[in-house]
């Protein structure tokens, strides 16, 4: 029988429930992609959102982070709201453009955990009492909102110097895998690229000199980019040189 992945935080209670593996309801968002992990080393995978449920977080625990679901779901309109609007898949119109990004943070962490649990991995590096699998306790603490990311851990931004085509709806997360661990996800969403490091005390290096395996080319574009952390606000423009600027609360 599966368990929930929260139970080392406090004692679950409730069933465990069709946990989304993504948040629904950004979502109109009908599948994201993902690849790096072993069932999708060398290639995007497609998964469908609103089909693919896993048994994994019983219902208090799930419920606990139903606020950081919506923060999360805000999240992605706000940057999608930058886009023209033919490509956009929400109602953006009454928008607020900032970002809590904390409570960012801990979405992506959320969804990253959901990904990896179960996957053969530590989540995060030299964490203290990690289990292959599960998110260990200071990443729980985290989630839960008791702490905040510290020591350079959380959320960098990745900027690309050319134009990047992307199809609308664009939801891609990929694990940044070393030996047994993953120190990081990449996330691209809507035309913006992001880093999650879960990798202690360092400024989080490009992605090529840690050797990102980058088979398919796609990511060539970020490769180089220094991450740059926690930024205050981001600058979004596109082809008809629309510029809209995003905040992001820290
Ligand atoms: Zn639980």
């Amino acid at each position: 029988m599966k368990s929930c992945w929260a139970s080392e935080y406090n004692k679950c209670k409730g069933k465990i429930s069709k946990e989304h593996l993504i948040s629904s309801g950004i979502f109109e968002q009908k599948n994201i992609f993902v690849q790096g992990f072993n069932w999708c080393k060398d290639e995007e995978k497609e998964i469908g959102v609103a089909n693919i449920t896993a048994n994994i977080l019983c219902e208090k625990h799930n419920n606990g982070l139903s606020q950081i679901d919506q923060a999360g779901i805000d999240a992605v309109k706000i940057i999608e709201s930058t886009l023209p609007s033919h490509a956009q898949s929400v109602n953006t119109s009454k928008i607020k453009m900032y970002i809590d990004g904390h409570n960012f943070e801990r979405w992506l962490l959320k969804t990253a955990i959901n990904l990896s649990v179960n996957q053969g991995y530590h989540i995060g590096v030299g964490m203290a009492d990690s289990q292959v699998g599960l998110p260990s306790a200071y990443l729980l603490a985290v989630l839960f909102g008791e702490l905040e990311f510290t020591r350079s851990m959380g959320l960098y931004f990745l900027y690309s110097k050319e134009n990047v085509k992307f199809k609308a709806g664009t939801f891609l997360v990929y694990p940044v895998i070393k030996e047994e661990s993953i120190g990081a996800f990449v996330f691209h969403i809507r035309g913006l690229d992001f880093v999650l490091s879960l990798f202690p005390g360092h400024q989080f290096p490009a992605l090529r000199s840690i050797g990102l395996n980058n088979p398919t080319g796609d990511f060539d574009y970020i490769l180089d980019s220094i991450p740059q952390y926690r930024n205050k606000s981001v600058v979004v423009s596109n082809l008809n040189e629309i510029e809209r600027k995003i905040y992001f609360k820290w």
